[in-house]
């Protein structure tokens, strides 16, 4: 056998391998990939991507997403209420020491 020929193997073999690796990455990445979904904002269970509000079926997760939502609206108005809060007060100083 020339050293041509072995060389010619060597890099035949070589093609082939990195073909089985490749092929057998994609099925990897077909085993792993799963259609697009969101989670369950309590329990983190998978539910449909359009599921709004964004939880499973259990009662106990959309009573604590009702529960959650509240305390968050709660809070936006806080953070909108207590500037005017506090900017009403500035102008009423204003006015009091002209
Ligand atoms: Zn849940």
């Amino acid at each position: 056998m020339s050293r041509k020929d072995t060389i010619l193997r060597a890099a035949q073999r070589t093609a082939k391998e990195a073909r089985n690796n490749a092929s057998r990455k994609m099925k990897m990445k077909d085993e792993v990939s799963i259609s697009p979904h969101r989670h369950c904002s309590i329990c983190w269970k998978p539910v449909p991507l359009e599921r709004d509000p964004p939880v499973c079926n259990a009662d106990k997760c959309s009573n604590s997403w009702i529960k959650k939502d509240k305390a968050r609206k709660r809070l936006t108005i806080m953070m909108y209420l207590f500037p005017a809060i506090a900017i009403f007060f500035l102008i009423l100083n204003m006015q009091q020491t002209n």
